[in-house]
């Protein structure tokens, strides 16, 4: 089924259609018409199934066609969200999709200035797309009235309770109507998840998107062994090889993201880092270089990069595996996004082979190896324009004795 065929308005149609969006995928299928009929939902899909779109389509629908005019400081959509990225990424969903309509959208955060979102408020929004903090900060200062919200949307729920928002996402219910509708938005699921959803939902349609793989069927995913200190060689050759594409590394603490910075920068390799040390904003300027692609390398830790949807991510580079099993296929979500295909491939290190026991465990499936033989594991630690270390010249030391015994060998 195409959005042509969809019963929603034309308006958004016209948005669809010059975002490219044809038909909608997986979880868009399953929710918007349950979402709008007016049922509560209960999602379980990771980020780059479509599942922004997935609420956003129909809650601009039924705001079109309510077609009420707000009052001051009133909301009528609240979406809650854990990070500023996502409130921003989501934000820019919601504008680019009711653009042709009369809806306001506004998403709130904080780490900027209140005065210029206050006075977006004061005339009231459809649309918020918020951060507890921010949010309940404005509220308390009445700017913000939530007495008169019809849908409410959380969104990575999961992540939510990670951050220690739970206490939030309950005191935001005392503040809303007690008739509305509810959206719930999980990348995974377990008990406490489950508890918190079933207390705010009234009899959910359920949607779980492929269960039993979490990672989106568009991204091929493999690991290859490499030691820690050779990861810098590996990843230089990457980037020389493919200079047209755009690549998001992962790595697992600040100070990592700017080692990986210099080793870059030593061997001419222009990247961007985000991590939590960044003012917020420095991590708009990151975000906005990264999307326009001035520079095409963004190394980035968990954390930071958890809201992030960049269109057009041709690589993730899981540069360290990462401690929480979970975050391997958050990371790797960030590429190969709605009907886009992408590429992940993570360096192992030999300390680092029980995380990847883990991550394989946690996905009841084991990873694609893509095996480097010794000759091209040492080909590209001395590929690097970066003085050559101890260590691969110890590489270069054996496999030069091992040349030298095979030679011996054939002679005898
Ligand atoms: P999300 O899971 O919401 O983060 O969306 C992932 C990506 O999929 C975004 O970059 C969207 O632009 C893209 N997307 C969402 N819905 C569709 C669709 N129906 N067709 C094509 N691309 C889509």
């Amino acid at each position: 089924m195409k959005f042509e065929q969809y019963n929603i308005s034309p308006l958004i149609k016209q948005s669809l259609d010059e975002l490219g969006f044809k038909k909608p995928t997986d979880i868009q299928y399953k929710a918007i018409p349950s979402i709008l009929k007016g049922d509560d939902v209960l999602a379980i899909a990771q980020t780059g199934t479509g599942k922004t779109a997935a609420f956003a389509i129909p809650v601009l629908h039924i705001l079109h066609q309510r077609d009420r005019y707000n009052t001051r400081h009133q909301v009528k959509c609240l979406v809650m969200v854990p990070t500023r990225e996502l409130a921003i990424q989501i934000a820019e969903v919601f504008v680019k999709l009711s653009k042709h309509t009369n809806l306001t959208i506004l998403g709130l955060y904080g780490g900027v200035e209140q005065a210029p979102q206050i006075k977006k408020l004061e005339k009231g929004v459809d649309v918020l797309i918020a951060t507890p903090g921010r949010m309940f900060d404005l509220v308390s200062q009445r700017h913000i009235d939530l007495t008169r919200v019809d849908i409410l949307v959380l969104d990575e729920a999961d992540h939510m309770l990670d951050l220690g928002f739970i206490k939030d996402i309950r005191d935001v219910m005392r503040y809303l109507p007690s008739r509305h509708q509810t959206l719930f938005f999980s990348a995974t699921i377990n008990e406490e998840i489950k508890d918190l959803a079933y207390s705010i939902v009234k009899n959910p349609i359920r949607i779980q998107i492929s269960p039993k793989d979490p990672v989106s069927k568009n991204v091929s995913h493999a690991v290859a062994y490499v030691e820690m200190d050779d990861k810098r060689f590996f990843l230089e050759r990457l980037i020389k090889e493919f200079p047209e594409k755009k690549i998001l590394v992962f790595v697992r603490t600040k100070v990592r993201a700017e080692r990986v910075f210099a080793a870059m920068e030593r061997v001419g390799i222009q990247t961007l880092t985000m991590h939590g040390g960044k003012e917020q904003d420095d991590r708009l300027k990151v975000m906005n270089e990264f999307k326009k692609g001035n520079t095409k390398i963004l190394i980035a830790t968990d954390v930071s990069a958890r809201g992030i949807d960049i269109e057009g991510i041709d690589y993730v580079v899981n540069y360290d595996l990462p401690d929480v099993p979970e975050n391997y296929v958050h990371r790797i979500g960030r590429t190969g996004r709605g009907v886009q295909k992408g590429q992940a491939i993570s360096f192992c290190s030999t300390e680092e082979k029980p995380l990847l026991d883990q991550i394989q465990q946690y996905m009841d499936k084991d990873i694609r190896v893509m095996t480097i033989d010794k000759t091209a594991y040492i080909e590209t630690i001395t590929f690097t324009e970066e003085t050559p270390n101890d260590n691969w010249q110890l590489l270069l030391d054996e496999a030069e004795q091992e040349d030298a015994k095979r030679k011996k060998k054939k002679k005898k």
